[in-house]
């Protein structure tokens, strides 16, 4: 995956569907900030054009939690998608993915390395996700 600065949102508008940034300030504006706009994937990876928008890991589990969602039925069966949830995977960070059509529970995805144990699952439980395996 490459990296690079100086992006701007330009027409995108994906994450205003993410129920958690909505109305709220996003991109230059401040608040959220997906993982596109701060340099991760390529041009085309941009959450408009590729339907997926990533976010970088929070600390809510142990390794971190990589956070994407799909914004058309497929999204997550895409390239861009597959990369990142296989590195994700890979190197032991949990992965919540969600499908914004389909979904009305997510999935949270166990790293190599890690389990599932009681305080996981109260944490996929907190957060609507149930453990699945992609
Ligand atoms: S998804 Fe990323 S690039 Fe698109 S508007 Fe939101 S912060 Fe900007």
């Amino acid at each position: 995956m490459s990296k690079s600065n100086g992006r701007t949102c330009g027409s995108c508008t994906a994450c205003s569907r993410l129920p958690e940034v909505g109305k709220k300030p996003h991109g230059q504006n401040g608040g959220f900030a997906c993982a596109w706009l701060k340099g991760f994937g390529d041009e085309a990876d941009r959450p408009n054009k590729s339907k997926v928008i990533v976010s970088f890991v929070d600390n809510t589990l142990p390794g971190g939690v990589l956070r994407i969602w799909g914004m058309c039925r497929r999204a997550l069966s895409g390239e861009f998608a597959r990369e990142t949830i296989l590195w994700a995977v890979s190197n032991g960070v949990w992965v919540s993915q969600f499908r914004l059509r389909n979904d009305t529970r997510g999935k949270l995805l166990v790293p190599r390395g890690r389990i599932a144990t009681k305080e996981v699952l109260a944490v996929a439980e907190k957060n609507n996700l149930e453990i699945g395996d992609g």
